[in-house]
């Protein structure tokens, strides 16, 4: 797919590891000017090493008050991709005041304060833009033990929606993308068991998970994930906007 993001500045959220380093890679790559948000410094220290000139900013997006902080000198920018995440599964009978809290700060509290940020920014300079939420197939469906991600992911996809209403008319775009199971860090944490990811996996017409650079393919392969999120960042998705991109192998369809 050919894509060029010249010109555009990029912010990306968990850019340390996994699809939001990939993701940040990808935009540098495709020559955006890449701001890289993540929590552990070494990571972004790494990216930095790999890609000089990305800008990088070393801060917990759970927190309110440093992230309001961190950002307030952001600059303009035009694309966002909130991906920061993080995946504290409980079965619900053992679910936590501070698992739930955490997860929601995280996955969807930050979601709304990092792009009201980038939004005001881009309705002050009469910008268009586009905002990616990573979202999850499991915020269509049920899955053991997740009963609170299961729910931020959700949460997201619906204020994916209403924030495409309110902020179509300043022709910002908003999209989610939901993968399936992607063995980043997350993903090996999660479904390294071999039976639970094998009954995943016999549900899942394509019979693999969304690939990522983990996983031994030819280097110019851009990853599953990382293609949906740069198109929908892209004007080849111009007219998209309040959508769910499934990028789950048909998870969803039975
Ligand atoms: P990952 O490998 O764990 O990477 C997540 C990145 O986000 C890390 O760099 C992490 O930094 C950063 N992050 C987490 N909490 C943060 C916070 N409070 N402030 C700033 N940065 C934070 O995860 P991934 O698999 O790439 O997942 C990325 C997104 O895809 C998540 O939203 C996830 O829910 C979604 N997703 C993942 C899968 C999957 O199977 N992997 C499937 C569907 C959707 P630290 O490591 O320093 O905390």
């Amino acid at each position: 797919m050919e894509r060029s993001f010249a010109g555009r500045r990029a912010l990306v959220t968990g850019a340390g590891k996994g699809i939001g380093r990939d993701t940040a890679k990808a935009l540098f790559a495709s020559g955006a000017q890449v701001v890289a948000v993540s929590r552990t410094q070494e990571d972004l220290v790494s990216l930095a090493q790999e890609c000089p000139g990305i800008e990088t900013l070393c801060v917990d997006l759970g927190d309110w008050e440093a992230t309001e902080r961190s950002l307030s000198t952001i600059g303009p920018v035009d694309l966002l991709v909130n991906n920061a995440g993080v995946a504290l599964l409980q079965p619900f009978l053992e679910v936590t005041k501070e698992a739930c809290d955490r997860s929601f700060d995280v996955n969807y509290r930050s979601v709304i304060q990092v792009s009201q940020i980038v939004s005001r920014g881009l309705i002050a300079r009469g910008s268009p833009g586009a905002i990616v939420n990573v979202s999850s197939q499991a915020s269509q469906c049920a899955l053991k033990d997740h009963a609170i991600y299961c729910s931020t992911k959700s949460a997201m996809d619906m204020l994916t929606k209403v924030m495409a209403l309110e902020l179509g008319p300043h022709k910002i775009r908003v999209n989610t993308v939901n993968p399936t199971v992607v063995m980043t860090a997350m993903g090996k944490a999660n479904w390294n068991d071999s039976k639970k990811s094998e009954a995943m996996l016999s549900r899942i017409p394509l019979g693999k998970f969304a690939a990522s650079r983990y996983h031994p393919i030819p280097l110019a392969e851009v990853e599953d994930v990382v293609n949906s999120i740069l198109f929908l960042l892209s004007d080849r998705s111009a007219m998209t906007t309040g959508s769910a991109l499934l990028v789950d192998g048909g998870y969803l369809v039975g």
